[in-house]
C-alpha cells in the first residue's frame, strides 16, 4: 500500500499490516484485531489455491462462484466468533465493512458473498447500512445519487436496511421523505450523518436519531445478556465521551504543531498520528492544528531554487509549540528532518520522533554532538563509514514484503532512567508493549558514544539489543521511539508518547504528569486494569 495513494498501513499486535479502516474500528471500539480481520482478494485467492493443490476440491472445477464466495462465507463466519475484548467473550455482533463502491470490478465476489451470507443469517440476524452522499448543490440536496446506488445494490442482490447520508448539513426533512420513498425504507431507516465539528461527535449524532434502538430491535439483541459490571463501565466511557468531545470545545487555546515528514501531501498517510494528536489534544483542552511541513523544503538546496516554500516551510518549524517527525522510508527528505530535529534541540521546542523520527533523533544527535559528521543510515547509504542506524540482522533482505520486525513486543525502561518525562508517562512502569514496523536499528557499536554525548538510550527490548527509546535530559521534552505508539492511542486514553508530546507543548506536562499518577494509582486500588479505551 503506498502511503500516498492508499494512506497509512496500519499495523495490528500480531504485526498484520493492514487496511487503515481496522485502525478506526480499533479505536471507536475499544477492541483489538488480528491480522484475520482484513480480508482482501489476495487472501482469500491463495487460500482458495493452497487448498486446491491440497487436493481437497479433487473431481471439481474451481471457479469464483461457488468457491471464492463460499471461502468469503467461511471466513466471516470463523473470524465473527474470535473474542476481541478483555471478556475474551464471542462476540455477539460481527460489523462487516464491504469497502469501495458498489460497481467496483474488485469487490464482485464479496458481494455476491454477502448476498448469500444475508440468506444463510436469516431474518433478524443480518443488517446491512448502506452508506451514500448527499450533496448540496445551489443550496438543494440532491438524493439522485443515493437513488441510483441504492438501485445498484438492489440488483446486486443487496438490500439495504438502513441509508447512511453522509452530507454537508442536516438533511431536510422533504429530503429525508424523498429518500424513504424511493429506496423503499421507512422514515427511520433514513440516517444523516451530517458533519460535526469533530468526528468524536458523531456516536452522539447517531444516537441522538435513535440508532441504537433500530439495530437492537432489527437484529434482535434484546435476549443478549451484559454482565453488570460490563454494563458499568459502558455507561461510565460514555458518560466520558459525551464530556469530552461535546463540551466546551469553544474554550480551546490553539497549538500549533509543526509535523515534518515525506508524504503531507495525503494526510490519510498519517492518519493515526493525526488521531494520537487529536486524542491527546482534547486531554489537554487544546484545539489542534496541525501545520504540515514537506521536509524536502527545508533543505538547503531549496532555499536557491524555491526560496518561498524554503522560507515558508522553516518559518513553520520556527513559530511551533512543538515538532513531530513520523514513521518513513527512504533518504527524500530526511536532512530536512534532521535540521528540524537540531532545532528542537537547540530551542528547546518539544520533539516527537517516530520510528524514522527517532533515527532521525540518532543520526543527527551524532553529527552535531559528538562529531561524527558523516553519521547516516544504511537505508540511505550502504556504503558510509558511519552508519549508526543499520539493517537488522535477522531481517530478510531478499523478501521485502511483510518481513519487517512487525507488532507487539516489549521495551524496558533502563536503571538509571527514573528521570525520563516519558517513563513518568507511563505511570513508571517498569515495561510497555507497544507496535512496531521497522527494518532499521540503531547501531549497537555507536551506543556508548552517543550517550556519552548526552543522548540516553532508555528504553530496549527484552535482550537489551535493540534501542527502542531515546531521551534528552536537559530538554522540555525531547523524545524517539522505535516502535509506533500511534497504533494504540484511544479517544479516552491517549497514547502516552504523544500526550507528553502535546501536554510539554501546550506548556502543562506537570499537570497531566501527575493526574495520570492519580489515575493508575486509583486504577490500581479499584482494581481495573487495561486500556479502558
Ligand atoms: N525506514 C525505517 C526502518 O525501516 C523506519 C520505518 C518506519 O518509520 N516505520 O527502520
Amino acid at each position: 500500500m503506498n502511503p500516498k495513494e492508499h494512506g497509512e498501513c496500519f499495523v495490528l499486535n500480531d504485526g498484520g499490516e493492514v487496511d487503515l479502516d481496522l485502525g478506526n474500528y480499533e479505536r471507536y471500539l475499544n477492541i483489538t484485531l488480528t491480522r484475520e480481520n482484513n480480508i482482501t482478494t489476495g487472501k482469500i485467492y491463495q487460500h482458495v489455491i493452497e487448498k486446491e493443490r491440497r487436493g481437497d476440491y479433487l473431481g471439481k472445477t474451481v471457479q469464483v462462484v461457488p468457491h471464492i464466495t463460499d471461502a468469503i462465507q467461511a471466513w466471516i463466519e470463523r473470524v465473527a466468533r474470535i473474542p476481541v475484548d478483555d471478556t475474551n467473550e464471542e462476540p455477539d455482533v460481527c460489523i462487516i465493512e464491504l469497502g469501495g463502491t458498489v460497481g467496483d470490478i474488485e469487490s464482485m465476489p464479496f458481494v455476491e458473498a454477502l448476498t448469500q451470507l444475508r440468506r444463510r443469517a436469516g431474518k433478524n440476524n443480518f443488517l446491512q447500512i448502506h452508506v451514500s452522499y448527499v450533496p448540496t448543490i445551489n443550496g438543494e440536496q440532491k438524493t439522485k445519487p443515493t437513488q441510483h446506488a441504492v438501485k445498484s445494490v438492489r440488483s446486486a442482490g443487496l438490500i439495504p436496511d438502513l441509508i447512511a447520508c453522509r452530507c454537508e448539513l442536516p438533511l431536510e426533512q422533504s429530503t429525508i421523505a424523498k429518500i424513504a420513498h424511493h429506496c423503499q425504507v421507512e422514515i427511520e431507516q433514513v440516517v444523516a450523518v451530517r458533519d460535526m465539528p469533530t468526528i468524536y461527535q458523531v456516536p452522539i449524532l447517531l444516537e441522538d436519531q435513535g440508532l441504537v434502538p433500530l439495530l437492537r430491535e432489527t437484529l434482535h439483541l434484546e435476549g443478549v445478556s451484559i454482565a453488570p459490571a460490563l454494563k458499568k463501565k459502558g455507561d461510565a466511557i460514555w458518560k466520558r465521551w459525551r464530556e469530552l468531545t461535546i463540551t466546551k470545545d469553544h474554550f480551546y487555546e490553539t497549538l500549533n504543531i509543526a509535523l515534518v515528514g515525506k508524504y503531507v501531501e495525503l494526510h490519510d498517510s498519517y492518519l493515526s498520528v493525526i488521531k494520537s494528536l487529536e486524542h491527546s489534544a482534547m486531554r489537554c483542552r487544546r484545539k489542534l492544528n496541525i501545520i504540515w511541513v514537506d521536509a524536502e523544503n527545508l533543505e538547503p538546496h531549496i532555499r536557491a531554487a524555491e526560496p518561498a516554500r524554503f522560507h515558508k516551510a522553516w518559518h513553520d518549524v520556527c513559530t511551533a509549540q512543538g515538532i513531530l517527525v513520523p514513521g518513513g522510508f527512504g533518504q527524500r527528505g530526511t536532512e530536512g528532518m534532521m535540521a528540524a530535529a537540531k532545532w528542537a534541540r537547540d530551542n528547546k521546542t518539544p520533539y516527537l520522533g517516530i520510528c524514522l523520527g527517532m533515527q532521525i533523533a540518532v543520526i543527527e544527535h551524532a553529527r552535531e554532538m559528538c562529531g561524527i559528521t558523516g553519521a547516516t543510515s544504511e537505508e540511505f547509504d550502504a556504503k558510509a563509514d558511519d552508519r549508526v542506524i543499520i539493517f537488522m540482522p535477522e531481517i530478510d533482505k531478499a523478501t521485502m514484503g511483510g518481513t519487517m520486525r512487525l507488532g507487539l513486543r516489549p521495551t524496558l525502561f533502563q536503571p538509571g532512567s527514573e528521570w525520563s518525562k516519558l517513563r513518568a508517562m507511563y505511570g513508571e512502569a517498569p515495561a510497555v508493549l507497544e507496535r512496531h514496523r521497522h527494518r532499521y536499528e540503531v547501531n549497537p557499536a555507536y551506543i556508548e558514544k552517543l550517550e556519552q554525548g548526552g543522548l540516553d538510550f532508555i528504553g530496549k527490548d527484552e535482550l537489551g539489543e535493540r534501542m527502542e527509546i531515546v531521551e534528552l535530559k536537559n530538554h522540555p521534552y525531547f523524545v524517539g521511539v522505535q516502535y509506533h505508539p500511534e497504533y494504540l492511542s484511544r479517544v479516552l486514553e491517549p497514547s502516552k508518547p504523544y500526550l507528553g508530546f502535546i501536554a510539554a507543548s501546550a506548556g502543562c506536562l506537570p499537570q497531566i504528569t501527575a493526574e495520570l499518577l492519580q489515575e493508575a494509582q486509583e486504577k490500581l486500588a479499584n482494581g481495573v486494569n487495561g486500556n479502558d479505551f
